[in-house]
């Protein structure tokens, strides 16, 4: 990572504290951990950057996370144009897969790997497993 963008970055939000770590990552409120020779070191700050500045508190589970994602991403492309950082959709896309393949793993049956749906309490329930026993339990 460059050492002019960071100590700029540094300069213009005061209010966060940039630490170096293993991982990109927000800590809530108000810490950013960072990996500085990571390639795309700049933008992937500039993304915990966007949690921080949109006021992500927790990650929970599910399509808010992806949607917090977005979120931030949206905010890079904000404010990245003026660190002359170039935006990089494909490593957005990239990194939202992830995200998704993630979700996509979190939101199978257990036992029988179907997808499930969640309810707005955040639990997942599997069409088929549940049927079942709903099924069963009905006289
Ligand atoms: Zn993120
Ligand atoms: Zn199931």
């Amino acid at each position: 990572m460059d050492a002019t963008f960071l100590a700029k970055i540094r300069s213009d939000y005061p209010e966060f504290s940039f630490r170096e770590g293993k991982r990109f990552s927000f800590r809530p409120p108000k810490t950013i951990i960072m990996r500085s020779n990571e390639e795309n070191g700049e933008l992937l700050l500039l993304h915990e950057l966007g949690h921080a500045l949109s006021g992500h508190k927790t990650f929970d589970t599910g399509a808010r996370r992806l949607k917090m994602e977005r979120e931030a991403w949206e905010k890079v492309r904000e404010i990245a144009p003026k660190y002359g950082v170039g935006f990089d959709d494909s490593l957005v896309e990239v990194e939202l897969d992830t995200y998704r393949d993630w979700l996509d793993k979190k939101t199978r049956c257990k036992k029988c790997g179907l997808t499930c749906y969640q309810t707005p309490d955040g639990v997942n329930h599997c069409p088929r497993c549940e049927n079942f026993s709903l099924k069963r339990t009905l006289p």
